[in-house]
């Protein structure tokens, strides 16, 4: 019979790679709580509506990217493509912006787009995402940035870009709006068919194309950076003097809209060179309006998302493979010894040690071979005649040096050696 296969696009995590989702998470959890961040969770599924409004009715995401259904009762819900809108739904919904002057909140977990499937690029994919409301001021946006940095390095990846920009306010982009759209008309039918129909619903979002002959034409659009009032420049200034007082490397670049309509003010990118087209490991920015726009109170906002697959793919090239290593492996002869055997391990991992056994009283020869195979570091071998001494051998794997000890002491002998490496 024919095996049934996942959804493509949708991947497993197996148990070989997941030693890196494991470091990853972890690293952010305890990071974004360093910075003062606290964990929601909030359902993968929520209302259409909820993304046609957070995110923008004209963005590639909410166009042609969403998992979109109706349920058994008719209802219109979408698998979420990302966390911010659920995040700001959670927060107004329970009032969360009544307990203090700010709030900080994180989440990590998966997110659905129908995109086309290829390398750093997946239908179900996961994100850590971080969301800071109630602050206007320059200083956490820089500081949300700084974050991400000691992120990636906690996590171990390095050589990546930090591209910053700023994208202004309603009042700056309706002028540059204008302007852009002056030179869409006058650049004429150059660009895709996508980008014509952009130039009359969203201009901005022509910077989202993928369409190499576009990108070229772009080169020289005007650039909303030049069109900021002085209340936005100042903002932005200070962002990055920020940035420079927490010793965090950036460039400026002018091109980053970022995919979403909410976006204001500070936009940024943490860039790649090393996954191909698939070069953004995350992204974020300033979104004041959006709270208020779903029925929120008028607080300002700041977050960032950051993609996991990517930073698993980094790590890969960069350190191989990751092994969770057993830290002991139990050997027996015998049924008795077997037994002995079991009940020791189950005392050493009572103890916080990874260990390992054979279950199937196999050949001493195949023990050994599966021992060696799961890369554990001691190998304890107990065989009727050390039972009977009340003994056991004690097989360093690393330095291929072996030795007898009682078995009353096993368990200290090997904390013992083991804490001198
Ligand atoms: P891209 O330009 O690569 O499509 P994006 O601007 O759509 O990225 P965001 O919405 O900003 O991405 O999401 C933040 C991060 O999530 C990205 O930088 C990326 O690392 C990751 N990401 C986004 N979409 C996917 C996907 N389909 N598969 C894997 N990771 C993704
Ligand atoms: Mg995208």
């Amino acid at each position: 019979m024919e095996a049934v296969q996942a959804v493509r696009g949708m991947n497993d995590i197996l148990p070989e790679q997941v030693g890196w989702w494991q470091g990853i998470e972890s690293a952010a959890r305890e990071v974004l709580e360093n910075f003062g961040y606290r964990e929601m969770r909030t359902p993968v599924a929520e209302k259409l509506e909820l993304f046609a409004r957070g995110i923008g009715e004209s963005t590639d995401i909410v166009e042609k990217e969403m998992y979109a259904f109706q349920d058994r009762n008719g209802d219109w819900l979408a698998l979420r493509p990302e966390a911010t809108a659920s995040i700001v739904r959670s927060y107004v919904q329970h009032k969360l912006h009544a307990d203090s002057g700010h709030c900080k909140f994180y989440q990590i977990g998966p997110m659905f787009r129908h995109e086309r499937p290829q390398k750093g690029r997946y239908r179900q994919f996961h994100q850590i995402d971080a969301e800071v409301f109630g602050l206007d001021g320059p200083m956490i946006d820089a500081e949300m940035m700084h974050m991400l940095d000691v992120l990636l390095e906690r996590i171990g990846i390095s050589g990546v870009t930090l591209n910053i920009n700023s994208l202004g306010c309603a009042k700056c982009r309706q002028v540059y709006r204008e302007a852009l759209k002056s030179f869409l008309v006058e650049k004429g039918d150059g660009f895709c068919g996508d980008c014509m129909r952009r130039r009359e619903t969203n201009p901005l979002r022509v910077f989202d194309c993928k369409v190499q002959r576009c990108g070229e034409l772009l080169e020289s659009a005007p650039r909303l950076i030049d069109y900021i009032c002085d209340d936005c420049r100042a903002h932005f200034d200070a962002v990055k003097d920020g940035l420079e007082k927490l010793g965090t490397r950036y460039a400026v670049n002018p091109r980053i809209v970022r995919g979403l309509d909410y976006y204001m003010r500070t936009t940024f990118e943490v860039i790649t060179d090393r996954l191909g087209s698939q070069n953004a490991i995350g992204g974020g920015g300033r979104y004041d309006g959006l709270v208020r726009d779903l029925g929120g109170p008028d607080v300002p906002a700041v977050g960032f998302a950051m993609g996991m697959e990517r930073l698993v793919l980094l790590l890969e090239q960069e350190k191989g493979r990751p092994v969770r290593l057993p830290r002991c492996f139990f050997a027996s002869l015998g049924e008795k010894a077997g037994q002995s055997a079991f009940l020791l391990a189950q005392q050493f991992r009572g103890q916080g040690i990874e260990t390992e056994i054979d279950y199937e009283g196999r050949s001493l020869k195949s023990q050994m071979r599966r021992a060696d195979k799961s890369g554990a570091r001691y190998v304890l071998i107990l065989g009727e005649d050390e039972l009977a001494r009340r003994e056991i051998q004690l097989r360093d794997m690393l330095t291929k040096t072996q030795r007898i000890v009682p078995l009353e002491n096993i368990l200290e002998t090997l904390l013992a050696v083991d804490s001198e490496k």
